[in-house]
């Protein structure tokens, strides 16, 4: 649209064309969120369906999440439950702190991340040494432990389940899913 404006319209014409047209500055002023975003390629983290997202951008933030129409999977749409993937990013209600149940405690207390990564590493490594198996009955090496397990959710994405798989195996456990198949 241009943003011509003959004299004789004032706030109430804008031109297109040669044809004066009714919108007021204040509807013309008015844009799509999206106006200045940034379009980057997501999937959408839900299942292994694996549909394409649009994922814009702005001033570092999220401000919207939409199918990608050129992927041959989805074309464009997303089930209800993708379409709603803005919200996952986007939430007052989101927990941000690590929150810890001792054992036999009925409640959460929250913790430093710092505290809690030292903890995980040290009953990793405590149970590792304690129940690793260097050959089976039968004398074949096997270089495992039964005894830890790693089960990852929907929204970790294809780099971070391939660095999960990486790790755990070369440490030995064997015992390693995720709910999403991707
Ligand atoms: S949009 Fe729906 S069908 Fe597609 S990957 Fe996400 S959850 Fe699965």
């Amino acid at each position: 649209m241009s943003g011509r404006r003959p004299s004789h319209t004032r706030n109430r014409f804008w031109q297109v064309g040669d044809a004066p047209q009714p919108f007021s500055p204040v509807s013309v002023a008015k844009h799509s969120r999206l106006r200045g975003a940034t379009a980057v390629n997501g999937v959408c983290p839900y299942c292994a369906v694996g549909c394409a997202q649009l994922v814009y951008v702005k001033d570092g933030q999220c401000v919207d999440i939409e199918g990608d129409p050129r992927s041959p999977i989805n074309e464009g749409k997303l089930c209800p439950k993708g379409a709603n993937t803005f919200q996952l990013v986007q939430n007052p209600h989101r927990v941000t702190t690590v929150q810890y149940r001792a054992s036999y405690s009925d409640h959460w207390e929250e913790k430093p991340l710092d505290w809690a990564m030292e903890r995980i590493a040290q009953l990793t490594k405590e149970t590792r040494d304690a129940t690793f198996v260097d050959r089976d009955e039968n004398g074949d090496l096997v270089r495992h432990t039964t005894a830890i397990g790693h089960l990852g959710g929907a929204t970790l994405d294809n780099e971070e389940n391939y660095l999960i798989k990486k790790l755990f195996n070369t440490l030995g456990i064997i015992a390693i899913e995720n709910q999403a198949r991707i």
